[in-house]
């Protein structure tokens, strides 16, 4: 198998795409951490040949809107989070811009339904004072074809269509007032319109191997796919998932490592449920080349993180995690910038 994996790199930035049974085969054989470390290493080389030694530094705003979605998913508690006052949203995409920001996810809530005009209008509200920034949405699926040619109209470089699961029972199951044909017609939408796609995958919702290898497979039908973050299951306080185990950190590697294999060119990153210890893990199986270095949100920063924190008044925080980053980038020979000068489309 490893000389098989050896032999695969120059394949797969060729363009000879790992088959599905392939991709079993490998994602099965590591599933042991004893034996995974084939897969971690092609799928490092995959990446360092790709990407390089640059590391792509961008930020987030959320909630930019109240989720609207109910019954409410089963894992998430995020939707108890305040809203971004409208009048706020300029203050807080400029203060990230003084720091160097030059891309910025604006993060949901969604609805059942489009939030056209609510998203349009945080990102006039950003346009308004001139800042020159990349900006992305992320509001489920709730984005429509007329508030798509509108964002494009404003130059929004990027759209989130996450599907989080493809096994559509599990989806109904734990998002039972979500819809992942919204999501998926979301994510052809917007790749019809030119935008760049990201996407969000969630380990540990019960899916089968062969759910998270044929989700992979469907986001390569989509040539547009730019960002793939890998989230890992974390039981929340007050939720019905709240007795449920945490997803397995191996298990988020390897799919983490399969992903690249499958995805050579995509970035992939971070997502909820992983925290920055898992950073060395997620270089190690091929994660890379992008990371969320600020955000500005309504929460209250939590202890660890209150020296990085910036208050911006009316209860707005923006939080700099630069130096807990840095203190694993540096030692890995890897070098953080706001601008994506690695472009590996
Ligand atoms: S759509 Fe679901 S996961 Fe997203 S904020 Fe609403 S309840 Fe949470």
């Amino acid at each position: 198998m490893e000389r098989t994996l050896d032999s695969l790199d120059e394949d797969l930035l060729n363009d000879r795409a790992l088959t599905r049974d392939e991709a079993l085969v490998l994602y099965a054989a590591a599933a042991d951490p004893d034996a995974a470390e084939p897969l971690f290493g092609a799928a490092a080389r995959l990446r360092d040949r790709g990407f390089g030694k640059g590391v792509h530094y961008m930020a987030t705003m959320a909630p930019i809107l109240a989720c609207a979605i109910k019954p409410r998913c089963e894992y998430c508690d995020w939707w108890r989070a305040r809203v971004i006052q409208r009048g706020r949203l300029a203050a807080g995409a400029a203060a990230l811009s003084a720091r160097g920001v030059r891309r910025v996810l604006l993060v949901g809530g969604s609805r059942d339904g489009d939030y056209d005009d609510g998203v349009v209008d945080a990102v006039e509200r950003i346009r308004a004072d001139g800042l020159d920034l990349d900006i992305e949405i992320n509001v489920g699926g709730s984005l429509g074809a007329a508030g798509l040619d509108r964002l494009r109209a404003l130059g929004v470089v990027g759209v989130t269509a996450s599907l989080e699961t493809v096994n559509a029972a599990i989806f109904a199951r734990h998002k039972p007032g979500d819809s992942l044909a919204a999501r998926r017609r979301l994510l052809a939408d917007a790749q019809q319109r030119g935008f760049e796609l990201r996407s969000i995958m969630m380990i540990g919702l019960g899916e089968a191997d062969a759910d998270r290898i044929d989700h992979l497979l469907e986001l390569r039908t989509h040539a547009g796919l730019r960002h793939l973050m890998i989230s890992r299951f974390s039981p929340r306080a007050d939720t019905p998932l709240a007795e449920r185990e945490v997803a397995a950190l191996h298990d988020w590697a390897r799919t983490v490592a399969i992903a690249r294999l499958l995805l050579p060119r995509v970035r992939i990153g971070l997502a909820g449920g992983v925290d920055l210890a898992a950073l060395p893990l997620w270089h190690r199986a091929g994660g890379g080349n992008q990371l969320f270095a600020m955000g500005v949100h309504t929460a209250e920063p939590p202890p660890e993180l209150r020296d990085l924190a910036q208050p911006l008044g009316d209860r707005l925080y923006l939080v700099d995690r630069r130096p807990l980053l840095e203190a694993f980038l540096n030692g890995a020979g890897l070098r953080p910038s706001f601008a994506d000068a690695q472009d590996c489309r």
